[in-house]
């Protein structure tokens, strides 16, 4: 089997799965009792938080863990968007190729009365911190934009973002899942307020993430209950879980500038090989991309086609439309950088990992051009291009 897709998560390291193992053996009781063994647990908690918190430069009280980065997501806008409400400041700015973590909560707020600027992101999909400060209004309390994007893997300007934003006095939130391993991140010397980190996106356990709030920010908590994570996000820690998430990110963080050459350098190869096939165009920044970030459209193909043919060879990789939910909506991110429905429907999505082989790009290289070659043959659509009774697009 071949693994492309490390954006939809991640095969978990030797080093969360043996962290999680000794935890859930020996460091099982509730951090809140205290008797010793709950008193370990809770030490095996905050020492995650002390580790996780130095992977980003903040500080552990700053830590709070839930249960992934939707979590994240949604607390950290919620939270200042309460702020606001306090003030009456009800303007957010955002960007249209968001997570729906994050779009869905802010369609939510404005049914709740706020009003919600979404910035366009351009064909290479990025936005400049010009954009947001020409955004930016007397009533703002908070600018939610990605650190990088999970589908066409751009990565966004955020350190000039949390600048223009500091000096505005405007709340910045971002969401960091697609960064966390890959790309540095200094929450102070990035004037980053909120930040949402996933564990199972850098080879962590699925159901646990991190919500960065910096000092003096309050959070409003979404789970009511016990007073677990000071009173900000109730319910008994999933210590192993956490334990597991320490140990992941550590190994990313430590090992990020190696992984990001060796990785950088398979997408590169991807990306100039599956260039050679007619109709076709990388989606995204060519050179200011993820590392392991590879997205195509391929006119006259159907994504999910793609992606059943590829299965049957033993490949893993996604297509940008209908993800996880099964709509046959094209994705928002590649109508958001342009491309039409047609051609958005024939997106394939490879992330690689620094565990992925120069064999698996050749793999690839030779399973997708015959595939797409394939499926264009039967399309009518497709015959009529060839026969000039309809135009390419791409
Ligand atoms: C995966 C992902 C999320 C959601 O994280 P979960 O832990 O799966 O809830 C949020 N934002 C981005 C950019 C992601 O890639």
């Amino acid at each position: 089997m071949i693994y492309a897709d490390n954006a939809a998560t991640t095969k978990m390291s030797g080093a969360a799965i043996n962290a999680m193992n000794a935890c859930m053996q020996d460091t099982w009781g509730n951090p809140s009792s205290l008797y010793g063994l709950g008193q370990r647990a809770k030490e095996a908690l905050e020492d995650a938080r002390r580790r996780i918190a130095a992977c980003i430069a903040a500080s552990p009280k700053e830590i709070t863990f839930t249960s992934g980065g939707s979590e994240a997501d949604n607390q950290a806008i919620r939270s200042a968007a309460l702020l606001g409400a306090q003030k009456g400041k009800r303007h957010i700015i955002s960007t249209a190729f968001e997570h729906h973590a994050v779009l869905h909560t802010l369609k939510r707020l404005e049914g709740e009365g706020f009003e919600v600027d979404l910035l366009p992101v351009g064909p290479l999909g990025t936005v400049t911190a010009n954009q947001v400060a020409e955004a930016i209004r007397e009533d703002t309390v908070l600018v939610t934009i990605m650190y990088a994007n999970n589908e066409i893997g751009s990565i966004l300007p955020v350190s000039e973002i949390g600048a223009v934003c500091r000096e505005q006095g405007v709340l910045f939130h971002t969401d960091a899942v697609q960064a966390a391993g890959h790309l540095p991140i200094d929450v102070k010397a990035q004037n980053i307020d909120l930040l949402s980190l996933s564990a199972h996106k850098v080879h962590g356990p699925k159901g646990i993430g991190v919500l960065y709030a910096r000092q003096g920010v309050p959070l409003t908590n979404l789970i009511a209950g016990g007073a677990q994570e000071r009173g900000k996000r109730a319910g008994t820690e999933n210590v192993p879980a956490i334990v597991g998430m320490a140990a992941a990110l550590e190994e990313s963080c430590s090992h990020m500038a190696e992984n990001a050459a060796k990785v950088s350098a398979l997408r590169d190869k991807l990306i100039s090989g599956l260039s050679q096939i007619p109709h076709s165009a990388l989606n995204g920044d060519p050179t200011n991309r993820l590392p392991g970030n590879v997205s195509f459209c391929f006119e006259g193909v159907e994504g999910e086609s793609l992606l059943l043919l590829l299965d049957d060879q033993g490949i893993c990789a996604s297509s940008g439309s209908a993800c996880t939910s099964g709509s046959l909506d094209p994705s928002h991110v590649l109508l958001a950088i342009g491309r039409p429905h047609e051609v958005a429907h024939g997106s394939l999505r490879l992330s690689l990992c620094e565990e992925n082989s120069e064999d698996d790009i050749n793999a690839i290289l030779k399973a997708v051009p015959e595939i797409v070659a394939y499926l264009r043959n039967m399309s009518p659509l497709w015959k009529d291009k060839v026969g000039g009774k309809l135009t390419f697009v791409l």
